[in-house]
């Protein structure tokens, strides 16, 4: 193979031409599910595609495969990938870094005279943000079968439009059934991001290498207690919820700090009372808590804790209580082997990198379902993300690049 090289140039001048497809002005990025801009946005990453010989193929969800054929074609596919939506008013690195990048990386390979035994195929996923549908990794949930066709059908966005309306009206119409792959059609999946924190840049490290990533579960929580005026009834006599939630609360933190899982957080984001007058006892309190961390027991076990406090809380102070998991995604080891891959490529090409944990989740949380993942981080300023000032540094970008081309080199061809 010959030495390879990345064209910063060239990919930071197609990140920029990819961002002119925004419904708000630069330098923020807004764009939404099957909006006009999107499908521009989706018609320039194919035009790319297809000038770099891909061919290309999408599901029912408008996930897109564009694949570089190996000379084994009978063998499972590398693949690497990330989105190009964007919330309202956010920047032009998450997500796209991932795609565009990749395009890039198989450019370089290109040049250097590679020849793929197993395919390389790039990802672009339907609607990793939530913004349209309310919910995050629409296209990876369902391809990795967490998300059934009944469920997508049910699906409406804020104008109250079906999801199979909107994406009729943006070209696709096939079966959602096929949308669903089988386990071990890919023999691995690398996804380069943006860190979208700052450990990288304070650590002045170019390069991170995922090893897990972390998943929240979502509760909410109702207290009902009994409201009365509060010169009134006397302290003995009260069932106040808001109380109860107050040492939920506190439960909530001393539940994340027992597991001994120093990745394990749990946040009391949420509490209202009602009726909320100040000579009023508050009769009903709703609570939201989030759990998270990298790996599933420490979970469950903040998630057990936190339910028997609920009970032994409300038990005592006489509160009623309905308790509701909003969601509880598992979260994802990453693949070890995969991590020393990475970890290899590295220090071939002398280029410090931490091993690290996603503590967002990504499309990689999900394909984690069908093959053994990994993620590629680059720093980005101050850990800014999901805003217009959002920024990573062109040779950040290229090192990402070098790294995922090598990588991908290396898993394609079994060197
Ligand atoms: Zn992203």
């Amino acid at each position: 193979m010959q030495p390879l090289t990345v064209d910063t140039a060239r990919l930071q001048a197609e990140l920029d031409q990819l961002a002119t497809y925004s419904s708000s002005p630069a330098p923020g990025v807004t764009r939404v599910l099957w909006s006009t801009e999107d499908m521009q946005a989706r018609n320039y990453v194919k035009q790319l595609c297809g000038e770099a010989g891909l061919s290309l193929r999408e599901d029912s969800l408008g996930t897109l495969f564009a694949r570089w054929e190996g000379s084994a074609p009978e063998l499972a596919a590398v693949a690497s990938g990330s989105h190009i939506d964007a919330i309202p008013n956010a920047g032009r690195y998450d997500g796209t870094v991932g795609v565009l990048g990749v395009i890039e990386a198989i450019r370089a390979l290109q040049r250097a005279g590679v020849q793929p035994r197993r395919s390389i195929e790039l990802i672009m996923f339907t609607s990793e943000e939530p913004t349209r549908f309310g919910l995050g990794c629409l296209g990876s949930r369902a391809m990795a079968g967490t998300l059934s066709s009944e469920q997508l059908l049910a699906l409406r966005d804020g104008e109250g439009r079906s999801l199979d309306e909107v994406r009729a009206a943006a070209g696709y119409t096939s079966d959602l059934a096929h949308v669903r792959l089988e386990a071990g059609g890919y023999s691995a999946f690398v996804e380069l991001h943006i860190e979208q924190g700052p450990l990288l840049e304070a650590a002045g490290i170019p390069i991170g290498v995922v090893r897990a990533i972390a998943a929240p579960a979502s509760l909410r929580l109702t207290l009902t207690g009994e409201g009365g005026h509060a010169g009134a009834v006397l302290m003995p006599q009260r069932r106040d919820a808001l109380l109860a939630g107050a040492e939920i609360a506190l439960a909530v933190e001393r539940a994340a700090l027992a597991t001994g899982s120093p990745d394990t957080v749990a946040t009391t984001g949420v509490f209202r009372v009602e009726p909320g007058a100040i000579n009023s006892i508050p009769s009903r309190a709703l609570l939201e808590i989030d759990v998270r961390d990298v790996a599933l027991e420490p979970r469950n076990q903040a998630l057990a804790a936190i339910e028997s406090a609920i009970n032994a809380v409300c038990k005592r102070r006489g509160i009623g209580w309905e308790l509701t998991t909003l969601n509880a995604d598992p979260p994802a080891p990453c693949a070890s082997a995969l991590v020393g891959t990475v970890e290899a490529v590295c220090q071939k090409l002398q280029l410090p990198y931490q091993v690290m944990v996603s503590r967002a989740y990504h499309d990689s949380l999900f394909m984690a379902r069908l093959c053994p993942v990994t993620m590629i981080f680059i720093p980005c300023r101050n850990g800014v993300s999901h805003r217009p000032d959002e920024y990573a540094a062109p040779d950040d970008i290229g090192r990402g690049v070098a790294v995922l081309a090598h990588t991908l080199a290396r898993l394609s061809t079994g060197e």
